[in-house]
């Protein structure tokens, strides 16, 4: 017999959500979040695309009500770091930091953290100048010139929220048109702080204790040139947290999991859900779809294997 009939990896949108149906049909379920309860939501100033808050909600409060919700049922969590899944004759083992669980399914909602750009300076300014969170560090760049890189959604939203702080605000994108969504581009294009530096890349991150320039290349006409700025907001797409089950599961060119539309995975018995999953629309509703139907997929699964 398992310790847990469930056991839910991460703590954003679609782990919440998976725990609300695995306790609400009535297993043993347990959460498991290294970090903060939120995941990246918590570094949302506004979502303004999540339905049933009319002028958007922060992301911290809307997570805070997810976990609330979720506190009322008695979701046990427990914050720890799985280092590896392997499959025993009876379901799961489940290696954390100092112990092990065993469980006879596990939804894996471990989600995606910002990408990085891999030049150089890059890492070595992390934190002095170089930034992946606007709700973070944008209070740190008051009346300042900033850089955000990048031209998706997460970029151009940004972009506009750090223009609270900085004096100036220029968007560098390495083609020539937005990927972001239409609302979002046009108040970007509305905002007299914020410029656009089109088809261009970051070739080098330079400062000696803190940001001072970044070289830029153009890449139609390959010309280097060089921009003083203090600050530069990194949003390059997402790079999925899945090192713990890259041995176990099928995962895409990019390290996503690879799921059918029911989120079951390679491995019977382990579904996946949210942005760690191999998909096209990232958003919290897709995230909250996917957690459902990962949880009431497991139920089914552990149903018809007499696991439960
Ligand atoms: P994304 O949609 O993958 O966009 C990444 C951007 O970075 C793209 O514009 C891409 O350029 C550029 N890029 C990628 N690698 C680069 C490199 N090495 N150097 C320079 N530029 C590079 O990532 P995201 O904006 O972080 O969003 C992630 C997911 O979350 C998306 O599904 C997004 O829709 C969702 N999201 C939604 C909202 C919202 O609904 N409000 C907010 C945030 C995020 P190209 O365009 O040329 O590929």
């Amino acid at each position: 017999m398992s310790d847990y009939h469930i056991v839910i990896i991460g703590g954003g949108p679609a782990g919440l959500t998976a725990g609300l149906y695995a306790v609400r049909a009535g297993l043993k379920a347990v959460l498991i979040e290294k970090a903060l309860i939120g995941g990246q939501v918590n570094s949302t100033y506004l979502v303004e695309n999540y339905p049933g808050f009319p002028g958007g909600i922060s992301g911290p409060a809307l997570m805070e009500k997810m976990k609330q919700q979720l506190e009322e049922l008695e979701l046990p969590i427990i914050t720890d770091d799985v280092q590896e899944i392997t499959t025993t004759g009876a379901g799961f083992e489940l290696k954390l930091t100092e112990r092990a669980i065993n469980a006879g399914s596990i939804v894996i909602g471990s989600g995606a953290a910002p990408a990085t750009l891999g030049v150089p300076g890059e890492d070595r300014l992390r934190g002095r100048g170089v930034s992946y969170c606007a709700t973070c560090d944008g209070a740190f760049f008051r009346d300042k010139r900033i850089l955000v890189i990048g031209g998706g959604d997460s970029a151009v939203d940004e972009a506009v929220f750090l223009t609270r702080f900085a004096s100036q605000v220029s968007i560098v994108h390495r083609r020539d048109a937005l990927r972001a969504e239409k609302f979002i581009q046009q108040r970007a294009f509305d905002n007299p702080k914020i410029d656009f530096i089109w088809d261009t890349v970051v070739e080098e991150v330079v400062g000696e204790q803190k940001l001072e320039k970044v070289v830029l290349k153009n890449v139609k006409t390959n010309k280097l040139s060089s921009l003083k700025a203090d600050g530069m907001f990194v949003y390059v797409g997402l790079r999925p947290n899945t090192e713990f089950i890259r041995d176990l599961l099928k995962l895409d060119e990019q390290g996503f999991i690879i799921t059918d539309e029911q989120m079951r995975t390679s491995c019977e018995g382990i579904f996946a859900a949210g942005d760690v999953r191999s998909k096209i629309v990232r958003q919290i509703s897709t995230a909250v779809g996917d957690g459902a139907v990962a949880a009431s997929l497991a139920e089914k699964y552990l149903t018809a294997t007499d696991k439960i």
